[in-house]
C-alpha cells in the first residue's frame, strides 16, 4: 500500500512536471515574419537598405520546429518593395508551411488589379500597406485608397496595416466604408508606452467587428527588460477592449532580433508571462484568432 502510494505520488509529480514541459494542445501559428535572401535572381529594390545577412525560409523553419510553431504567415519585406516574386517563390516551395501577404504600390491606380492577380494567381492571402507619419504617408487619406480597400474586401483577403498610431484614425475612416473587410493592425500601431492616451485611437477601431490587432513589438516599445511589463499595459487595455478573439501574437522575425530579443521570447511572453491571460485566451491569441484570419488547411486553431 505504502509502496503504491509512493509510486502514485511519483507518477503525479512526473505528470505535473510533464505538464509544464508539454507543448500546448493547440497549433501555434505565427502571423508575422519576413524573409529575404541575397540572390541575383530576385534583386532588391533600388536604394533598399538590406542587412548583409539573409533571413532564409530554412532558418525560419528551424526556429518554428524548435519552438513547436506549426505554421507561419510571411509578410512581404520592404527590401523588395512591390516586387513580390521572391515571396511568391517561397510560397510555391513551401505551400503547406506558409501563407503570404503581398505589398502593392499605394500610389498606383493599377494596384487593385495587381492585388487581384497576386491573390488569384500567386496565392497571396492579403496585402500590407505602411503609411508613414510624415507627409510621404498622406496617401492613406487620398483617393486611391478606397478602390484598393474595396478590392481587398471583394477578394476576401485581409488588409494589414503597419502604421504609427497617428495614422490610425485615417485607417478607421476607411474601414467604416468596408464593413466586410478583415483588417489587421500590426504591432499595436507602435503606440509609444510614454503616450498611453494615444492608444485610444486604436481602441476606437473595436467598433468594427472584423478588426484584429497584433500585440507584438512589446520588445521594441518597452523601456524595460523581458517580459516588458510597461508595454504589456498596452496589451492589457487592448485585451479589455477587443477580447482574445481579436488579438494575436506575432514574432516579427527577424526584425525582433534588432531589439535584442529572440524569436522564442515572443512566444514565451504570451504563453508564459502575461499574467492576465488564462489558457483559453492563450489558445485564441496564439492559434485560433490567427486561424480566423489565415486558415491553414489541416491545422485547426
Ligand atoms: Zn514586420
Amino acid at each position: 500500500m505504502r509502496t503504491r502510494r509512493i509510486f502514485l505520488g511519483n507518477l503525479a509529480a512526473a505528470a505535473m512536471e510533464g505538464q509544464t514541459m508539454m507543448q500546448p494542445d493547440y497549433n501555434v501559428i505565427d502571423p508575422h515574419v519576413h524573409v529575404w535572401t541575397h540572390n541575383p535572381q530576385f534583386p532588391f529594390a533600388a536604394g533598399a537598405n538590406v542587412p548583409a545577412r539573409d533571413a532564409a525560409p530554412e532558418t525560419l523553419l528551424g526556429l518554428m520546429k524548435a519552438n513547436a510553431v506549426k505554421r507561419t504567415v510571411i509578410i512581404q519585406v520592404i527590401h523588395y518593395r512591390y516586387d513580390n516574386r521572391y515571396l511568391a517563390s517561397v510560397l510555391k516551395q513551401y505551400p503547406r508551411e506558409f501563407k503570404g501577404v503581398a505589398r502593392v504600390d499605394p500610389l498606383d491606380p493599377a494596384s487593385p488589379d495587381r492585388l487581384s492577380r497576386l491573390v488569384e494567381e500567386d496565392g497571396f492571402r492579403g496585402v500590407r500597406l505602411s503609411p508613414r507619419a510624415e507627409a510621404s504617408g498622406d496617401w492613406i487619406d487620398g483617393p486611391l485608397m478606397l478602390p484598393l480597400w474595396k478590392r481587398c474586401e471583394k477578394l476576401k483577403v485581409p488588409m494589414t496595416i503597419l502604421a504609427p498610431i497617428s495614422r490610425v484614425p485615417a485607417v478607421g475612416r476607411l474601414i467604416d466604408e468596408c464593413p466586410d473587410l478583415t483588417l489587421v493592425i500590426d504591432h499595436m500601431a507602435d503606440c509609444p508606452v510614454g503616450q498611453p492616451q494615444e492608444l485610444e485611437k486604436l481602441i476606437a477601431l473595436k467598433r468594427h467587428d472584423r478588426t484584429f490587432v497584433k500585440v507584438s513589438h512589446t520588445w521594441s516599445l518597452s523601456h524595460q527588460k523581458y517580459p516588458w511589463l510597461d508595454a504589456q499595459e498596452h496589451v492589457k487595455r487592448l485585451y479589455a477592449a477587443f477580447g482574445p478573439r481579436r488579438l494575436m501574437w506575432a514574432t516579427d522575425w527577424p526584425i525582433i532580433e534588432n531589439s535584442g530579443a529572440a524569436y522564442a521570447q515572443a512566444l514565451t511572453l504570451v504563453r508564459d508571462d502575461m499574467a492576465f491571460l488564462n489558457n483559453d485566451d492563450k489558445r485564441w491569441m496564439l492559434s485560433k484568432t490567427i486561424s480566423r484570419v489565415w486558415p491553414f488547411e489541416g491545422v485547426p486553431g
